[in-house]
């Protein structure tokens, strides 16, 4: 033991309240006199002689949650076992000397303890439930892998062509009978497929295919690519998109004085059945003229508000690298364009996409000015072995990999789902960023929406119970994405204003800055 360590040892704390309560509860009589056996004895009598012995401080806890125990079960007090106040005592100050914050046992076992125990018991169910109700990708791994198999034979790829970004979307399932081939729809089912992709471009890559489970019904990553009936039973009219009300120049869309987005394509590896921007994207394969990303840079250069342009799409991976470079080349060379964003779903449904090169590209870039990949996951599916991968490399040679998910009805719009999105996206080096309430403009995804209040609850129910920085922020986008959070500030007392703790609804009671000295206080080094 150093010097310090045994200086602190020879000071004798103050027993604090809670363990003076603890005393105090331990030395009331019993009811009616216990006199306990020999085997409760020798057990006591061990516990206590750890506590002694050990320079620890969880043989002190044991003996005296032990001690609790037996005297509320009517069993005992310590005195039936031969301990006197003065041994209580001598160990409560041990426990103190011993723990480098000086907590007291009292603390610990009376506050601290149930504390963890009722928060603990906020998450059982999630922890029992995650991986049945909502398996992740990686959960799935040697279900996929036999998809994977059976995809690869029935069209015809060997690994080669698996691996490569070419090869996913050469091979894309983009017709009802291939698809029929691959997933084990009913024909009525495969029929009304049929018939909504007359109207809306079905295109899943074979990776993405090897997602779907077999045997199950109404499958996350099916719902997420696969058209349904609804679509066209649901048209009515469609509130025209945001492109017509907010593109100030080509390509171009700006709600914000500082952030613009450039929409570089309109190509995707895989077509969303809820895609926000069905009007333009999934309908023909467009490659855009230079002129008109010449004309979306010069809008930026000749805006010095902007400093932020994030390019997306469609899915900005689907542009091809040389495009890539020269994009983000010509971005960086204008001196108030400070950092940069590329969404893309590609990681996710295309993982291979993301290359060596690519990542070459992006580093230099970020080298120059940061950039951020903004990615949507909705499931917790999503997330496999090779996606994660994919995500662990760009956020090494990237500023953040952030998700913007969106909610769905009976894809991620309950607890378990939406709790396990967000952990696992978390564990494959991506932070959640936002929760969208799914748009209210197109009436083809009118069945996917999900009410405010239960999104709400959704996100609430998060705080406190998974990592902060794992919590997205929950949008409703009308021409600018709005804050949806509940407040936590929920009255005012004068100057206290009450507020609620999410994860148990407790109220508190919080101390306001006053507004007068915020007004009025002057500070200064130089009094
Ligand atoms: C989403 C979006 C942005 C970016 O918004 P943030 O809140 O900064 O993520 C900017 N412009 C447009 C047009 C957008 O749709
Ligand atoms: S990746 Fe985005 S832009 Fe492309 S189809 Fe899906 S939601 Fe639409």
């Amino acid at each position: 033991m150093n010097s310090k360590a045994h200086d602190r040892l020879q000071e004798n704390p103050p027993l604090d309240g809670f363990t003076i309560e603890l005393l105090g509860e331990l030395a009331r009589p019993l009811a009616s006199p216990a006199s306990p056996g020999e085997d409760l004895r020798t057990e006591v009598a061990s516990l206590y002689l750890r506590a002694r012995q050990e320079q620890l401080t969880a043989p002190i806890v044991r003996l005296f949650a032990r001690l609790l125990e037996l005297h509320r079960a009517g069993q005992g007090t310590p005195a039936d076992f031969a301990l006197s106040a003065a041994d209580l005592e001598g160990l409560a100050q041990r426990h103190q000397q011993i723990d480098e914050h000086m907590v007291s046992v009292g603390g610990r076992l009376t506050r601290a303890l149930p504390i963890a125990t009722t928060a603990n018991a906020r998450v059982e169910e999630y922890l029992s439930d995650k991986e049945r109700l909502a398996p992740s990708g990686t959960d799935l791994w040697e279900r996929i892998l036999d998809n994977k198999r059976r995809i690869m034979a029935a069209l015809g790829m060997d690994e080669a062509a698996w691996n490569s970004f070419p090869g996913q979307i050469r091979h894309a399932v983009d017709s009802v009978e291939t698809l029929a081939r691959l997933v084990d729809l009913p024909p009525a089912q495969l029929e009304s497929v049929a018939r909504v992709t007359k109207s809306y471009r079905m295109r899943l890559t074979p990776y993405y295919t090897s997602l779907i489970m077999p045997g199950v019904i109404n499958d996350p990553i099916m719902l997420q690519s696969v058209p349904t009936g609804e679509m066209i039973d649901n048209a009515g009219i469609e509130i025209p998109p945001v492109a017509a009300d907010h593109s100030p120049a080509r390509l171009v869309d700006q709600f914000y004085p500082r952030v613009v987005t450039i929409k570089a394509t309109n190509m995707c590896a895989m077509y969303c059945t809820h895609c926000l921007r069905l009007a333009h994207i999934g309908r023909k394969d467009q490659v855009y003229a230079r002129e008109a990303y010449a004309e979306a840079l010069d809008y930026i250069r000749a805006n010095p508000r902007i400093r932020d342009v994030l390019v997306t799409g469609g899915d900005a991976f689907v542009l091809p690298n040389a495009m890539l470079r020269w994009l983000l080349g010509e971005l960086d060379a204008i001196d108030h364009v400070r950092l940069k964003r590329l969404g893309t779903r590609i990681p996710v449904t295309a993982p291979m996409r993301v290359d060596d090169e690519l990542l070459d590209i992006l580093e230099e870039s970020n080298d120059r000015k940061p950039i951020r990949v903004v990615t949507q996951i909705n499931t917790a599916q999503e997330i496999t072995p090779v996606s994660r991968d994919a995500f662990r490399r760009l956020s090494k040679r990237t500023f953040a990999v952030l998700n913007q998910a969106v909610l769905l009805k009976g894809i991620n719009d309950s607890r378990v789902k939406m709790w396990k999105l967000c952990e696992t996206v978390h564990e494959a080096y991506v932070r959640p960023y936002y929760l969208f309430n799914c748009s209210y403009r197109n009436p083809q995804f009118v069945h996917f929406r999900v009410p405010l209040e239960v999104g709400r609850d959704l996100v609430e129910s998060m705080y406190g119970n998974i990592s902060g920085d794992a919590i997205p922020r929950y949008i409703a986008t009308a021409g600018g994405k709005i804050p949806l959070h509940r407040s936590n500030v929920v009255g005012r007392n004068g100057n206290e204003v009450i507020l609620r703790k999410p994860w148990s609804g407790e109220e508190v009671s919080y101390p306001d800055a006053d507004a007068e000295v915020y007004g009025n206080a002057r500070y200064s080094f130089n009094k």
